[in-house]
């Protein structure tokens, strides 16, 4: 294939590989550099002649935006774009992509692993028969999962496919979310009060901003009626761990599955680490051998597309359209 003689620059990725991301430029004969840097001055030198970014953690400030001689497009590895000065790329007509869908099914399917491991403790029980006690009375009582109520706090992506993939065991799905003006097929809207109050399990899905920063505090645990199960894949601060601890510790919830923490890791003190009734990963929800090729695939391709003159399937920077340096014709 004829070379465009684009030059596409990975600031950094702690990625294995760039295969996936090799193979969609070479489909558009762009040349692909992994420079790995991230200090301003180093980032400014190895990306100055580059027609387009892709970026993992490097900070692209306002002075590295405004080195960039020729970027038309930075795309984001994942859904965040902190590391991505926005108005400074808007200013200088540079398009900002992001992938945030990569990993629905998997986060949903963490959230419902979870749900399903703390219903029927089989963590709990792989733990006792391993250690000698094949004695099932040891996790009783076990409830039936069906007809229970789940309560989404968050209906978005994530949300609502967790609500279908729950519905096929019978359970009813309620849900807060103050932004949706319609609830998904088969989820009933509701307020933030109902869903603590009729909820069986509750599960996190909003995001974490300063509205909802401990928004799963103590006043919202008082307020949960029905010793509810507590799931969070979303982001560690939206649930008050203290708060959770205590909740945990009086018996107020019946246990709680945690992929994200306040802090992670966690403090090797932290009494989380020690109830049979908590359930804990490495905020792993989003990751499959398949969303990370999906998400390297998509990151690459938002990159082409800008290049080919098309706008890429997620622009996070809406406002750089009229006056984006690319020409964007499609
Ligand atoms: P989304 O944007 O599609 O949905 C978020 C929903 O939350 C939206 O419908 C929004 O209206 C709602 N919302 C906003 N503020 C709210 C509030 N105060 N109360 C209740 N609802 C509110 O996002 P998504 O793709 O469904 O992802 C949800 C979250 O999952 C992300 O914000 C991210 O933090 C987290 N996440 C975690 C992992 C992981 O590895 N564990 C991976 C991907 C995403």
């Amino acid at each position: 294939m004829k070379s465009n003689h684009y030059r596409v620059v990975i600031t950094d990725c702690d990625h294995g590989s760039i295969e996936e991301e090799k193979r969609e430029f070479g489909l558009i004969g762009a040349e692909l550099i992994l420079a790995q840097v991230r200090e301003e001055e180093d980032l400014i030198r190895a990306c100055k002649e580059a027609d387009g970014l892709i970026n993992q953690y490097a900070l692209l400030t306002r002075k590295v935006l405004q080195g960039l001689l020729k970027c038309k497009v930075v795309s984001r590895y994942g859904v965040g774009v902190d590391s991505v000065d926005l108005k400074a790329a808007t200013d200088s007509g540079i398009i900002v992509a992001n992938v945030p869908d990569y990993c629905i099914d998997e986060v949903s399917n963490q959230t419902i692993a979870m749900i399903l491991t703390l219903i029927r403790k089989t963590a709990f029980f792989d733990r006792k028969v391993k250690s000698n006690q094949w004695d099932f009375h040891l996790g009783t009582p076990i409830y039936r999962i069906h007809g229970k109520t789940l309560g989404l706090i968050g209906s978005g992506r994530i949300g609502l496919e967790v609500a279908k993939k729950i519905s096929t065991f019978g359970v009813k799905v309620i849900a807060f979310d103050p932004y949706l003006q319609k609830a998904g097929e088969g989820i009933e809207l509701t307020d933030f009060d109902t869903v603590l109050k009729k909820s069986d399990f509750i599960s996190v899905h909003c995001p974490l901003n300063e509205s909802t920063r401990h928004l799963m505090g103590e006043q919202a645990f008082q307020k949960m009626e029905k010793k509810p199960i507590l799931i969070n894949t979303s982001r560690g601060p939206i649930v008050d761990e203290k708060a959770l601890i205590q909740a945990l510790a009086e018996g107020r919830i019946s246990g709680a599955g945690l992929d994200v923490l306040e802090k992670e890791p966690p403090d090797p003190q932290s009494p989380l680490l020690k109830m049979e009734n908590v359930i804990l990963s490495p905020h792993v929800g989003f990751y499959s051998v398949e969303s990370i090729s999906e998400l390297k695939r998509r990151t690459a391709e938002n990159v082409s597309s800008v290049l080919l003159g098309k706008w890429p399937r997620s622009v996070v920077n809406q406002q750089v359209k009229g006056k984006t340096r690319a020409v964007i014709s499609l």
